[in-house]
Parts: C-alpha cells; structure tokens; sequence
C-alpha cells in the first residue's frame, strides 16, 4: 500500500510521460539509423524476434558498429533458431571470437534451444525465463520483437530519463518508478518505436557530452533547463580492476602447439587458451640453461594490455619451439591445422596472429628455463 502511494506521489509529481517524450517519434522517423536487424514497420510484431533476441545479446557490452558485422555473419551460418539450437559449442563458440563475454553465446544457444522446444515466451514473465535474458533484455526483446508496453531501460535509456526528469541520485535505484511512469509512452507511440528511439537518442545525441542543441527533447529537458547536464547522472564509483603481469605462451614441438582445453564452467568455458605464467612467479633468473627442453628459437612481441571488467592484464607474448616434448597437467598437443579452428579468447587470439608475424628485435631475452620449469611443476 505505502509502495503504491509512493508510486502515486512520484507520477503526479512528474509530467505526463507520452506527452514529455512525444518530440522523439518524429525525430526517429527522420533520423533513425539502418540496421540490420531493425524492423521497417515499427507498428506491427517484428518478422523476425530470433534476429531481435541475437542482437540484443550481441549489443550487451559491445558498440553497434563492432556489432554489425557479426550480427551479419551470424545470421548467415545460423539463419533460423533451429540452426543454432544443434550448433556444437565449438563452433558457436568460434563464430563468436572477438566479440568477448563468451557468456552470452553460451546464453544465446540455450535460449534457443528452449525456444525451439518450448516455442517463443508470451509474456516478459516467461522471457525472463529464458538463460540470460534478465530485466532489460527480456524488456527489449518483449517491446522490439513483441511489440509488448514493456519498457527497456539499459544504460542510454537511463541516461536520458534521468537528465530530463533531473534526477540527480543514480537512476537504477529507480528502475521500477521509471518503467512504471514510461509505459503509458510505450502505449501512445507504440513499444518498439519507443523504446529504440530512446536508446537511439542515448547513443547519437544525449551521451556521456551530449548535444542537447540538436535534441528534440530540449525545451522539455530539466537538466538542460538548471544547467546540470554533465553532473546527471551521478558518476558511480567503480571498483578498481585488479591488475596482473603475465606471460602468454606459444609452445611447439614440431607441428604441434600446447593449449589448454575449455573449461566446461566459468567466464572461459567453451574457449581454448594458452599457458599463461604470472610474472612474478618467474624469479629464478640464475638458474637459466642455454638451451631447456632443446629449445630450438624464441621469439617476443612487444606487450599489451588486455581489459576485462574486473581485470586488467598485462600481456608479454612469447612463442617458444622447443624438441623435448613435455606435458604439463591440464595441457594437450594439438596440430597446426586443429589450432587454427579453436574457439580462442580474444587475448589468446592476439598471440595466435603474431605467430605469423615477425617478433620485435628489441626484446630482452627472456627467462625461457624458468618459465618452463614452473609450467611443466603446474605452479
Ligand atoms: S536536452 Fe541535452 S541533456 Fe536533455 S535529453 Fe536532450 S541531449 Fe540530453
């Protein structure tokens, strides 16, 4: 009772939201980009929700331009739900590379195979149901496939809400207010419309430097109004990636490379890596031999920096070819032509692309025995 008198209180103390918002239709109508998985009639149920539901898992975490050009080459090898429901995981996980959060395609394959069985959800309830659909994207893919008044907020929608309401405290910790006082908008200029239009002018127009000479929700605007637009919404303090150094390990022996196989849980599920060692691991210079394990020739490239959401990784690339086979726990020998159709993680990628590219000359030599030594002891 007290949540609804909140609720009351909140909406009458806030413009009516299907009028507030009433300049963006028009403005999406003029300037709305093409993509390719934008439907042309926005009044009527999507042709195609499976084309809705890929690129909504693909745009999590990932631009639209990165975007585009997997959403194509995906859409081509896996066309229809059923496609993708029978995919191996290597393959899905392959089609995948470069793309990152390797979650999402496990998500994604499992979501379709309940689909394919189950058919589609009829309601948000029943998408929130489906592996890896959580508030916003079961919204998104209810609204932009489904046509449902189900309003998606994700964080260009939030950004905009919050700016022309002035809200100044973070916006996510009004999620439910805000759906509530956006539906009857969802119900005036239909859900798809809406709610890419909002993302829309997130992303062109009212950004992290937004242009608010050229948005059509300008004269409505309460930041823009007090003049607070960079202060909303409020900057959320993140927590501080950690930060490690380590060594990325190309090891062959004849034709073969050393990889370690895909977890079968976990952030590197369904992904191939290569041995990794921490840098500061490796602290026994004085022992190097010249040749360990019949090393045959080293070679470096210069380092990069590797950035995950909670961590940050120093790279140092090294690719060994060595002619005393050995076998670390955890490890297989695979052959060339395996190794270049392996699901990789875009780190492990990187070092696969530089085997065919000349190393730097500049490189210091590096601790070759003692790196072998730790990899072969597992530590
Ligand atoms: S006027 Fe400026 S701050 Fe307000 S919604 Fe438009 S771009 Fe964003």
């Amino acid at each position: 009772m007290l949540l609804v008198l909140y609720l009351e209180n909140l909406q009458m103390s806030r413009p009516d939201s299907a009028e507030l918002l009433a300049p963006i239709v028009p403005w999406f109508k003029a300037g709305a980009r093409k993509l390719p998985w934008r439907a042309l009639d926005l009044d009527v149920l999507h042709p195609d929700p499976y084309a809705v539901l890929v690129s909504e898992q693909m745009l999590q975490q990932t631009q639209v331009n990165t975007v585009i050009p997997y959403f194509q080459r995906w859409m081509n090898r896996y066309p229809e739900l059923g496609s993708l429901a029978i995919a191996s995981s290597e393959e899905i996980h392959k089609s995948w590379e470069g793309l990152g959060y390797y979650r999402r395609v496990r998500h994604l394959q499992a979501a379709a195979q309940q689909i394919a069985q189950h058919g589609w959800p009829t309601d948000l309830k029943g998408l929130l149901q489906l592996p890896g659909l959580g508030p916003y994207t079961a919204a998104a893919v209810a609204s932009i496939a489904f046509q449902l008044p189900e309003p998606a907020l994700d964080g260009n929608a939030y950004r905009v809400l919050a700016r022309i309401l002035g809200i100044v405290k973070d916006p996510k910790k009004e999620s439910i207010e805000l759906r509530t006082w956006l539906k009857p908008t969802l119900l005036a200029h239909g859900p798809s419309r809406v709610t890419q239009a909002l993302m829309e002018l997130g992303a062109l127009v009212c950004g992290p430097n937004p242009k608010c000479s050229a948005c059509p929700l300008a004269t409505n605007c309460e930041a823009h109004r007090r003049g607070v637009v960079q202060s909303i919404p409020m900057r959320i303090t993140r927590t501080k990636p950690t930060e490690v150094e380590l060594w990325l390990l190309a090891i062959q022996v004849q034709n073969h490379w050393l990889v370690r196989p895909p977890a079968e849980n976990g952030l590197l599920a369904g992904l191939w890596s290569w041995p990794t060692l921490a840098l500061d691991t490796i602290n026994d210079l004085a022992a190097e031999e010249p040749q360990p394990y019949g090393l045959v020739r080293w070679r470096a490239w210069p380092g990069w920096t590797q950035a995950y959401s909670h961590r940050r990784e120093k790279v140092l690339p090294l690719a060994l070819q060595v002619e005393v086979p050995f076998e670390p726990a955890g490890f297989i020998w695979v052959d060339q032509d395996s190794l270049k159709t392996l699901p990789m993680g875009r780190r492990d990628q990187q070092l696969l692309e530089r085997l065919s590219t000349s190393p730097s000359d500049k490189t210091e030599a590096p601790p070759i025995a003692g790196l072998l030594r730790r990899l072969v002891a597992g530590s």
